[in-house]
């Protein structure tokens, strides 16, 4: 696999990575997530290094690097801390590529540079109170009225909404009292009439910011109106795709990190004379674990390797972010139960990835929604045969 995937350049990337989260990372992250801290100075730190705009090109202040790279990131990260991960990841797949994709040449030339090199963190609000799954449903109504949109509605568990200075949102476009379907807007954090609401408090991912916005009366400039009316809808799906993979790549990492102190723990732990890796019960147990983190490595890096060859990946992402983010759920689980009572304990930090791993079956598509995605491409794919 290293040779398939990864270039010169991607294992210099992943060193690179490893050694920020292993030496900057790893001795904050329990703490942050005790206190439920947003770690800003990590944040410039990631900016530091370039890696707010992995996959922006060079002309817009980004590294101009690939998919694999982005997705090599995310995966390092992840192995040690899954809140450090989500923020670079929802900036990066949810609130800058929207803009890359379907912005005009000022809204890229506006909001990329200080995005990609991590002066402004992004955001996306689709989810609402009401549309969650059923993002269609979406009842924020971005009225026209002269050169500017007069906005109404509230988005939930919007990531980095509190810290972002642009946020990439959906909302029902009415022009002349007709509504002509969903579409996209960037609301900037000073937009009048834009209103935070609180932190959530959340079983994990305690460090990265998550909160409901409100939109009263709120003033977007007609200018802000993203890619073409009514095609909202479609372009955040399509976002949606690409941010799946790299939740597929936070999966991945936060199956791998449990793993890793479970494999460390056994072989350290004795009980009944001998390390507890002797047992045949936990061997399996770490045989399972080991062999389906290959099997996630497979289908996450071969997703990001195709779209990066520039095929159609809805079906390959959403079997690489369903498959990861159960897995994470059942290795953390395991990794809990080789550490025995100790793993019950904070102080081992093994029961922050398990925190950490649940949410990853939850955001950017259910994996109830990942399996309708996926069915839907394998019946249509019968249907061409
Ligand atoms: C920590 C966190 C961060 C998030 N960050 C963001 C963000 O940055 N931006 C954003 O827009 N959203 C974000 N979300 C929202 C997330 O994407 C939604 O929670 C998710 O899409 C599910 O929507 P819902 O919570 O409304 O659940 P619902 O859609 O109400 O689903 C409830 C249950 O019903 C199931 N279900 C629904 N429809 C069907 C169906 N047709 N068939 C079978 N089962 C179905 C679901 O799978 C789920 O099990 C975040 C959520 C969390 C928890």
């Amino acid at each position: 696999m290293e040779n398939r995937y990864f270039s010169e350049e991607h294992q210099l990337l992943k060193s690179m990575v490893r050694d920020f989260a292993q030496n900057e990372v790893a001795p904050v992250a329990d703490e942050l997530d005790r206190e439920g801290r947003f770690p800003d100075e990590l944040v410039a730190k990631m900016a530091d290094l370039g890696l707010m705009g992995i996959p922006i090109p060079q002309e817009y202040g980004g590294a101009g690097m690939d998919t694999v790279a982005y997705t090599v990131a995310v995966h390092e990260l992840a192995r040690v801390d899954g809140s450090l991960a989500i923020t670079a990841a929802a900036h990066t797949s949810l609130g800058t590529m929207p803009i890359l994709l379907f912005g005009d040449e000022d809204q890229k030339k506006k909001f990329l540079p200080p995005l990609a090199g991590g002066e402004m963190l992004g955001a996306f609000g689709l989810t609402e109170p009401g549309a969650g799954s059923d993002a269609g449903a979406t009842q924020t109504r971005a009225e026209r009225k002269n050169d500017m949109f007069v906005v109404n509605g509230e988005k939930s568990f919007c990531t980095n909404a509190g810290q972002a200075g642009v946020i990439v949102f959906t909302a029902r476009l009415i022009e002349d009292g007709e509504d002509r379907g969903i579409s996209a807007f960037l609301a900037e954090r000073d937009a009048p009439g834009l209103r935070l609401g609180k932190p959530e408090k959340k079983m994990g991912w305690r460090s990265s910011d998550t909160r409901s916005l409100f939109f009263e009366n709120m003033e977007v400039p007609a200018g802000n109106l993203l890619g073409r009316p009514a095609e909202g809808f479609s372009q955040f799906l399509q976002a949606l795709t690409g941010g799946r993979i790299s939740v597929g790549a936070l999966a991945l990492g936060t199956g791998e990190g449990a793993y890793q102190m479970a494999l460390a723990y056994a072989k350290e732990r004795e009980a009944f004379g001998k390390p507890i890796s002797q047992f045949q019960t936990i061997r399996f147990k770490l045989a399972d674990m080991a062999t389906q983190l290959e099997a996630a490595k497979h289908l996450i890096y071969h997703a990001a390797w195709l779209k990066d060859q520039g095929h159609e990946v809805v079906k390959e992402a959403a079997m690489a972010k369903l498959f990861a983010s159960q897995l994470a759920m059942e290795i953390t689980i395991d990794a809990i139960q080789i550490h025995g009572g100790y793993g019950y304990i904070r102080e081992y930090q093994v029961e922050r990835f398990f925190r950490d791993a649940k949410v990853l079956e939850i955001g950017e598509g259910t994996s109830e929604v990942q399996r309708m995605i996926i069915a839907r491409q394998i019946l249509e794919e019968a249907q061409r045969l």
